[in-house]
């Protein structure tokens, strides 16, 4: 190892007196020395560099290999290393659970680290394993160019979560894979905010003169309504060939890359059909004409234009057995046009991570028992506005702390009791009480929601917030103006407030009814079903149900995702977890830059000093006593160049009595040294030799 000259504390473990300011100035102060890795321990806290570093290479790979996590400067493969090592001398699984503000490098961080993995291979089966290795990596592009746009925080934004099991063999190589994503935000296929764009494959699409841009009558410089003002740019026109490049290396047939593109199309050309009253008799009795590409788009869907004008201008339902059709009125057909392209892109997407998924997943017997899992999701959100969506995700943001607290403290103690050490529990909050706020069945936010949706006779938004206050009052994680009437930060019947672990969201009702009930007419899934575009036609199989029965409300979208939060949180429970803790230095993109308030708010809905503290109120740390030895065996004469007794244990003893150091416990095979004031005299006296 090339000894580097530490910079402030590489791990904050060994800080004294830690305060907020102090744990930030150490962070800035190694940001400045473009040092971006700290530990916590074995958590590791990586800051956004914005710019390009040098410390990626193999050749740093190569230093990183089969080192314990505290010999080595702090790093990404050093927790990718961990993982690995654990998998293959203990058997066990893995994962890392990636954390932090979006534009904090989550991503980047789940990159390197599958980099990581895949490089660090024994050398048998090369071929199979490239091609593994190639596949996982280029799994990224093609996720990276449906689920990811460039928003406000950051260019390439994940809008939606995800997790990436990663299968080993009996020797530890990767053979395989599988990904979970969760809750695309699929509003902003009709929605934009200024400056942001959406998805990118929509603008990778027009990019190019292509055989879809062709048949569909689409051009790179018309505007289209989708796309905001945001332009197709060369850079699209590259990663439109890299997502095809990925298709091919991941064995998807052409005919199906057709059909994802058609229906990108498809989605493109629903935003710009318009719809018009006709010459109809009575009121609301007009035929609603569709204006707009209309052909083009029932092409691109693979769909008759009469069957997608007729879906798009009215419904059918069962009435007491009959069937009764029903016309839209304009803003009605407005509303299940947006719906029909929400739906259909999001369908895209869980699609293809299905298709993925094939392409990458080995049968279970042809893999050894064991995976390394990297959890890449969104973080807390506060917005100026925060909705539905925000709410889904600080929930997900809950659950996970929740499985932090339990493993980490579980962890802790687990480990003094098989060392044989004494220790006092630490207290700390305990935010459970907050996941119950919004998961308890019958009593919680969402199933308060749910039962609003089931209500026979419609329930506005502004109802389900009255329910909510009269079921919640008196939760002291929960307020509303109706209950706080002198807070006017809060707009009475719009807004409430729940306080999170990680700080006050106060959330608008508006639109909550409408998003967790997330219904598409029957009559759009049946004409979707009936798609000459197969996939399209695959990723409907609900449109075949007969429409007589389909009196059986699917799930809410907060139950499905309740649901998938519980699977997660139960997967990850099982296995040994490692965490990357990401810091955004600056709202602007840019390098060199700090803003310290930026980074103090992360620091505290992270709880990352609150970390430190649990971590330490046990002991500042714990080591095994032949790297104690190692490391400090040159500081007694007894122990240098070697100890004459026997075992590192005793040898450590005699180092401890010979400097006079207190606060230590003996545990079976590990130290544990009390206080970080020990381990700064011990580095100190190194240093000074
Ligand atoms: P989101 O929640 O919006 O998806 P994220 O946390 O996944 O955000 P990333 O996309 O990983 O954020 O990072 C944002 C950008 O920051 C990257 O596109 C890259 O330009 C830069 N970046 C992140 N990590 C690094 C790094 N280690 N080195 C250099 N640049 C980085
Ligand atoms: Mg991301």
């Amino acid at each position: 190892m090339t000894a580097q000259p530490e910079v402030g504390v590489s791990d904050f473990v060994l800080m004294d007196n830690l305060t907020t300011d102090k744990f930030i100035e150490n962070l800035h102060l190694r940001f400045q020395h473009n040092k971006i890795y700290t530990y916590i321990g074995e958590v590791l806290v990586s800051v956004n560099p914005y710019k390009t570093l040098d410390i990626y290479g193999p050749q740093h790979m190569a230093e990183y290999r089969g080192r314990e996590m505290f010999e080595v400067q702090p790093h990404v493969y050093a927790v990718a290393d961990a993982c690995q090592r654990v998998l293959r001398q203990q058997g066990r699984d893995t994962c890392v659970l990636i954390s932090g503000e979006s534009g904090a490098g989550k991503t980047e961080a789940s990159k390197f680290i599958m980099k990581y993995i895949a490089a660090n291979t024994t050398q048998v089966q090369r071929e199979y394993i490239d091609r593994v290795k190639n596949v996982l990596i280029q799994s990224n592009s093609i996720l990276e160019t449906f689920g990811n746009a460039k928003t406000n925080r950051n260019d390439n934004s994940s809008r939606f979560g995800k997790y990436m099991d990663i299968h080993f063999d009996y020797k530890g190589d990767p053979v395989g894979g599988h990904i979970s994503n969760y809750l695309l935000e699929k509003s902003r296929v009709v929605a934009l905010q200024p400056g942001e764009r959406n998805f990118h494959s929509f603008y990778q699409l027009l990019s190019t003169n292509n055989a879809y841009t062709k048949k569909y009558a689409l051009s790179s410089s018309a505007v289209y309504k989708i796309l905001g003002n945001e332009r197709a740019t060369a850079q699209d026109s590259k990663l439109y060939s890299v997502t095809n490049s990925a298709f091919s290396a991941l064995g998807f047939p052409a005919n199906v890359v057709d059909d994802i593109w058609s229906i990108v199309a498809g989605v493109i050309l629903l935003g710009e059909l318009t719809f018009s009253e006709g010459d109809g008799e009575g009121e609301g009795e007009g035929e609603l004409s569709v204006g707009g590409p209309l052909a083009a788009c029932a092409g691109a869907l693979g769909v008759a234009g009469a069957a997608l004008r007729a879906a798009l201008a009215g419904r059918v339902l069962a009435a007491g057995g009959d069937l009764v059709s029903k016309r839209h009125s304009r803003s009605d057909a407005h509303y299940t046009r947006l719906a029909l392209a929400k739906a259909a892109y999001d369908r895209l997407f869980t699609w293809v991570v299905s298709q993925i998924n094939k392409a990458i997943e080995v049968p279970r017997d042809t893999y050894k028992n064991t995976l390394i899992g990297v959890l890449d999701i969104y973080g807390f959100e506060i917005f100026d506005t925060n909705s539905f969506e925000q709410f889904c995700i600080n929930y997900c943001n809950e659950k996970l702390q929740q499985l932090f607290i339990e493993l980490v403290l579980k962890q802790e103690q687990e480990e003094y009791a098989r060392e044989g050490i004494q220790w006092t529990p630490v207290q700390y909050f305990n935010n459970r009480v907050i996941c119950e706020l919004v998961d308890a069945p019958h009593a919680g936010i969402i199933a308060i929601m749910d039962e609003a949706a089931l209500n026979p006779t419609k329930i506005s938004d502004q109802q389900l917030l009255e329910a909510m206050d009269k079921r919640l009052n008196g939760h002291k994680h929960y307020t509303s103006r109706q209950l706080a009437p002198t807070d006017k930060k809060l707009k009475h019947g719009v807004d409430f407030r729940i306080t999170h672990y990680a700080g006050d969201v106060t959330y608008s009702i508006t639109g909550f009814m409408d998003k967790n009930k997330d219904s598409l007419w029957q009559d759009l899934k049946r004409l979707l079903r009936s798609s000459t575009n197969k996939s399209l036609a695959d990723m409907w199989p609900e449109g075949a149900d007969n429409i007589q029965k389909t009196s059986k409300r699917p799930p809410s979208a907060a139950t499905l995702f309740r649901n998938s939060m519980s699977s997660l949180v139960s997967g990850l429970q099982s296995k040994e977890p490692f965490y990357v803790r990401c810091v955004k230095p600056n709202p602007h993109q840019a390098p060199n830059m700090w803003d310290p308030t930026l980074v103090g708010h992360q620091v505290a809905y992270l709880g990352l000093v609150e970390n430190v503290r649990v971590r330490r109120a046990g002991f500042a740390s714990r080591q095994r006593y032949d790297r104690f030895l190692k490391r400090y065996k040159m500081l007694s004469q007894y122990t240098w160049p070697n100890y004459r007794g026997r075992g590192a244990r005793d040898a450590v003893l005699v180092l401890a009595r010979d400097l006079q150091l207190d606060g230590l416990h003996y545990g079976h095979t590990k130290l544990f040294v009390r206080s970080a004031k020990t381990l700064h005299s011990l580095e100190a006296a190194r240093s000074e030799l």
